[in-house]
């Protein structure tokens, strides 16, 4: 099935009008618009051609739950051990578990995601449901896994590690500095992902997130400009939920991140309070940056859907439309003119086209 589509390009190479012709998933040419070789033979619409989006933070188990959560305290909510989250999460059976966290992949599959960056409580058994969930969907799963015991036991973290992409702890205010380290060594052995959550609910000392260093620091909603600056020069990148931040009353500094040149990806968190729609999240923070005075840029918003995490998960070939490309593109439906804008802007699930797709494929 061949399709032509006119209009623009945004990757990680910024923006761009062209052509881009595919045949079946794949691209096999791109160009100037009018200079294709087809003669007007094959099928074409207008529209933009992207990476396709990467949710880069997540706690799947959740979407167990889908009621309004309770007037209560951020701690009383999410905070381990036993949280009103984790209580529920300890009062659904794994079945249930697993379907509803394959609900909320099977709809970001449906919303054009392709890698999804899960931080996945409850051991090894946790990973297990995820891993079970994510099967035949065509998503990506990076999960993060949480040992249980405390201290941690060897024998369980060397478990997780063979079945996880790496681990993802609460915060520094909840893991002692023997459990943060014996973690991140061991993530470091085996080659995976050390990450945590870190100045969500106030400001944190950079030295407890820091050190030992993680590759994801998740939320960062009162780091100060200092703190971004240290962040940056370490090389670690920072996942922001902005929906997540203002459901209790906050937001990411995200104007002072951008200013600073900081690898920022985007995230929907938490799925027992929102859909894991990052065409939503994209939205939310462009819209919401504008109501707090402080202004951010389509563009960095869409690098940080679309871009930023195929970089960090190590696969910057999937960031760039071009015909040796590692992951089909999406294209988006959409007015070609200021793609970025369109993107954070317009995009429902039913501008997406996937090319060499059924359903809403062309
Ligand atoms: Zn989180």
């Amino acid at each position: 099935m061949s399709l032509i589509v006119e209009g623009s390009i945004f990757d990680a190479d910024g923006v761009r009008p062209a052509y881009v012709r595919f045949e079946g998933e794949r691209i096999t040419e791109i160009g100037q618009i009018g200079t294709d070789s087809t003669r007007g033979r094959i099928r074409r619409i207008r529209g933009i051609v992207t990476p396709p989006p990467v949710n880069s933070h997540t706690h799947l188990g959740d979407a167990v739950s889908t009621r309004e959560p309770p007037p209560i305290s951020f701690r009383e909510m999410v905070g381990p051990p036993n949280g009103f989250k984790f209580r529920l999460l300890a009062a659904a059976g794994p079945r249930e578990k697993r379907e509803a966290a394959g609900l909320a992949l099977a709809r970001m599959a449906e919303e054009g995601i392709r890698a999804v960056v899960d931080f996945r409580e409850e051991g090894v058994a946790g990973v297990r449901m995820l891993r079970r969930a994510a099967q035949g969907l065509g998503i990506r799963v990076v999960a993060l896994g949480r040992p249980l015991a405390r201290p941690i036991e060897r024998a369980e973290l060397f478990q997780l590690l063979a079945i996880a992409d790496g681990v993802g702890l609460a915060s520094a205010r909840e893991e002692s500095i023997e459990t943060r380290r014996t973690v991140a060594r061991a993530c470091r052995a085996t080659k995976k992902t050390y990450a945590l959550h870190a100045s969500e609910e106030r400001r944190e000392r950079i030295d407890d997130y820091l050190d030992p260093k993680p590759e994801l620091l998740v939320h960062m909603t009162y780091a100060t400009r200092g703190d971004f600056e240290t962040v940056r020069d370490a090389g670690t990148s920072v996942a922001v939920c902005p929906r997540s931040n203002a459901l209790f009353g906050r937001r990411p500094p995200l104007a002072t991140m951008e200013k600073l040149g900081l690898s920022v990806l985007l995230g929907t968190d938490n799925a027992m309070l929102h859909a894991p729609s990052i065409w939503r999240e994209l939205e939310f923070a462009y819209v919401s940056s504008r109501l707090s005075g402080e202004r951010v840029s389509s563009d960095f918003l869409a690098r940080a859907a679309l871009v930023e995490p195929w970089n960090w998960l190590g696969l910057p070939r999937a960031a760039r439309i071009d015909p040796a490309g590692a992951v089909a593109p999406l294209v988006l439906r959409l007015p070609a003119d200021d793609p970025a804008y369109q993107i954070v802007t317009r995009v429902t699930e039913q501008v997406i086209v996937r090319p060499g797709r059924r359903g809403r494929g062309a």
